[in-house]
């Protein structure tokens, strides 16, 4: 299918990732059929979805009637079911291997032959959870960034059986829709998380041994670097957990100890210092 016959777009999950998704389609016209487990994610998913439509009306972005005719083309869901009648579909559950995997299998099952099947994954690999699914060939990684009304960028990830139409496709989607996609191939971290992690790494490991404290770390790449936000705040504003999760999947992927997780990364994540989402991390809120 042609990115210009893409009309109905399927979101697995309404969470941070699935309900900017959604955001971005449905205010770019896209019907979306928005799916999660309960009445009360798809709700809470939309009650973001409006506030983050709001400020965009307050900042003058969007005019009031748009926001209602972009909240109006959200059809929240449930039933699996209701899949078959997307174009395309974005997977964007939590990050466990289980899960996710039957989640794309139900999805798989229900889509209609020649439907793309895309995985917001951070951090698995694209060739491995195709080879899940009755489609390889349409199966892609749609890497977007949080949070996705404000984030440019979508790495577009080639598994090994991902066909050139599944590609050019989901590439023309992205420009469509006003996000600048980066073809990558299949590999541990892709290309931003490859990068950044050993940064995040690198300054715990300087605050753990005492090189500078954490707000001045920050500062030196804030200013020395023109690095809109420093390390420790950025690992802070991601969750350490997944920053620890994320350097787990580059040592495992590459067998190299240069990815080893920071101990005291480990150590804030089992004092359940976890970051913004937990009030502690590097800093306190
Ligand atoms: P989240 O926990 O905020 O949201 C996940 C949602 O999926 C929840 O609403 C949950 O109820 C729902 N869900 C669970 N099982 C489901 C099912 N069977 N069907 C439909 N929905 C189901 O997670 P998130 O942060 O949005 O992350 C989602 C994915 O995006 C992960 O793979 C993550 O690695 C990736 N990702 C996250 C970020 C980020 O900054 N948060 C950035 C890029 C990619």
């Amino acid at each position: 299918m042609s990115a210009d016959a893409i009309k109905t777009v399927a979101v697995l999950g309404a969470g941070t990732m699935g309900n900017g998704i959604a955001h971005v389609f449905a205010r770019s016209g896209y019907q979306v059929i928005l799916r999660d487990v309960e009445k009360r994610f798809l709700d809470r998913g939309l009650e973001t979805i409006t506030k983050n439509l709001d400020r965009e009306v307050k900042k003058g972005k969007l005019a009031e009637a748009d926001k209602a005719a972009a909240l109006g083309r959200i059809q929240p869901v449930t039933d699996i079911a209701a899949l078959a009648a997307a174009d395309i579909a974005i997977e964007a559950v939590p990050e466990q291997r289980e899960l996710k995997t039957r989640v794309l299998k139900e999805a798989d099952a229900v889509l209609r032959p020649g439907v793309i099947l895309a995985s917001n994954t951070s951090s698995l690999a694209i060739t491995e959870i195709a080879a899940e699914t009755s489609r390889p060939g349409g199966f892609i990684g749609m890497h977007f960034f949080n949070p996705v009304p404000m984030m440019a960028l979508v790495e577009v990830i080639r598994g090994l059986a991902t066909s050139d139409a599944t590609f050019e496709t989901t590439m023309a989607l992205c420009q469509k829709l006003g996000k600048t996609p980066v073809a990558v191939n299949d590999s541990p971290g892709f290309v931003a998380n490859r990068l950044l992690l050993p940064l995040i790494n690198e300054a715990a490991f300087a605050v753990m041994e005492s090189v500078a404290k954490p707000e001045d770390i920050d500062t030196v790449m804030k200013l020395g670097t023109n690095h809109p936000m420093g390390p420790l705040e950025l690992a802070d504003f991601i969750g350490l957990d997944v920053c620890v999760a994320i350097l787990d999947v580059l040592y495992k992927g590459f067998g190299d100890p240069k990815y080893r997780a920071c101990p005291l990364l480990r150590k804030y994540v089992a004092a359940g210092w976890l970051g913004r989402k937990s009030s502690r991390g590097f800093y306190k809120y």
